[in-house]
């Protein structure tokens, strides 16, 4: 049977309200196949069985078209690369200074921040924030500045705004050789992507489950793991690899309140026994594993949170739920990358299109604050721009 161009559309908003596990079903009947796709979508934060979260099943495509790509020297080149950017444009970076306060002129616009210590910078332009809105608003603001300059957000901010308790604990390795999947017809380039450890729809529903409700699902472990010096080999000397494991785990450990870095319940030695548990499992796929870690690094969620300053460990900053997503994100009043206070912009992964290094909420956002600064010379660039693209794309001219 045909379908109208109508029915498609609908047909897709329809998938998109799905969850990733009625889509995998519909799709395919091999557990052999939807596990590991079931466990890539859950990377969005949830389990497969969480309705809107369906896009997270259809990653994979994604992944081979457009496809993806890693900085050379792994991600801290990419930082690298944009700290050059920004000193050969006469720019300055300032590290390790928290910002503690938003500073607001008496007219309400955005005019400075105050960083811990007591120092002040003046925005010339404007402010333009990386943390989530929740952050900004209820933690860098005094309530009365919020009420006055955006009357209602702060508490909307704190009980809209959804963090479903699911973290990330991280073990990274320096390995004397490559993990060797025996039993699974080993190749090396087999490693340059991810590999997904996922035995079943089930395993992988119950390990994004548990971490809801507090639990650690260290039982039987559903892992993600990349070896990034197969396809890199200069991150490590010859022969030896890194290799880094993501485990989703709770935030807040149920049962273990007030205990370990802010209360969560992640003792040293609690994570050290999960990372045991987590190796132990990867070990059933890669044999040589165990034998060939020269060292071991592990950070729980916890101190991912005391890291980056998340709440609740979410290095999304917010959910990635169909609610929370494009124009809806991180609220509908704040989903275009800017606010209710003159001269304050927001970006980063609590703004469209969300977490990950995509680098689009920083573009986004930099346009909409360079059209701020000179609407008409802006506008007059970017519709330049639009021209050209589109002769070239018809006479093929300049490609
Ligand atoms: C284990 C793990 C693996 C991942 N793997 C991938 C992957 O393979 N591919 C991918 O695309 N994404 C991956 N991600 C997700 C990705 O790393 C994040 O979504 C992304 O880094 C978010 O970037 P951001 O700049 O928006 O926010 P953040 O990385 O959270 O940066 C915000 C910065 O602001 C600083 N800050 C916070 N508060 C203040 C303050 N008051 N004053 C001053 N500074 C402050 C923080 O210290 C931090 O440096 C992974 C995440 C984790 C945890």
């Amino acid at each position: 049977m045909t379908c109208s161009r109508v029915d498609r559309t609908l047909d897709l908003l329809r998938t998109m309200l799905n969850s990733p596990e009625n889509t995998l079903n519909e799709w395919f009947d091999s557990e052999l196949v939807k596990a590991p796709l079931a466990r890539l979508a859950s990377e969005l934060g949830g389990p497969p069985s969480e309705k809107t979260l369906a896009i997270g099943s259809m990653m994979m495509g994604l992944r081979h078209n457009p496809g993806m790509a890693r900085p050379r020297g792994g991600t801290g080149a990419l930082v690298d690369a944009l700290v050059q950017m920004v000193k050969s444009h006469g720019g300055t970076i300032l590290c390790d200074q928290q910002v503690e306060r938003l500073l607001i002129s008496a007219d309400g616009r955005a005019e400075g921040v105050r960083v811990a210590g007591g120092q002040e910078y003046r925005a010339r332009r404007g402010v333009i924030s990386n943390i989530d809105a929740q952050r900004l608003f209820n933690d860098l603001m005094p309530a009365a500045d919020a009420q006055a300059q955006a009357p209602g957000l702060q508490e909307r901010l704190e009980r809209r705004i959804v963090n479903n308790n699911e973290g990330i604990l991280k073990i990274d390795c320096a390995l004397a050789e490559m993990p060797r999947f025996e039993a699974y017809n080993h190749r090396d380039q087999y490693l340059i992507g991810s590999v997904l450890i996922a035995d079943s729809m089930d395993q992988v529903q119950t390990a994004h489950t548990l971490p809801m409700q507090g639990v650690i699902p260290d039982h039987d472990p559903s892992l993600y793991v990349v070896v990034p010096t197969v396809l890199d080999p200069s991150m490590a000397p010859p022969g030896q690899h890194t290799l880094w494991i993501e485990f989703f785990a709770p935030y807040q450990i149920k049962g273990a309140e007030g205990t370990g870095p802010l209360g969560t319940g992640w003792t040293e030695e609690v994570k050290d026994k999960v990372a045991d548990r987590v190796l132990d499992k990867l070990a059933d796929y890669a044999p040589n594993l165990k034998q060939s870690v020269i060292a071991r690094r592990v950070e729980s969620p916890a101190e991912l949170t005391q890291r980056l300053g998340v709440r609740k460990g979410n290095h999304y900053h917010i959910d990635m739920t169909l609610d929370q997503m494009v124009f809806l994100r991180p609220l509908p009043e704040l989903a275009n990358y800017q606010t209710p206070i003159d001269g304050l912009f927001l970006t980063g992964a609590g703004t469209h299109p969300g977490g990950s290094i995509s680098g689009m909420p920083g573009r986004n956002c930099a346009r909409v604050f360079l059209s701020h600064q000179a609407p008409l010379r802006y506008n007059l660039q970017e519709a330049g721009n639009w021209i050209k693209d589109r002769l070239q794309s018809v006479t093929g001219l300049g490609r």
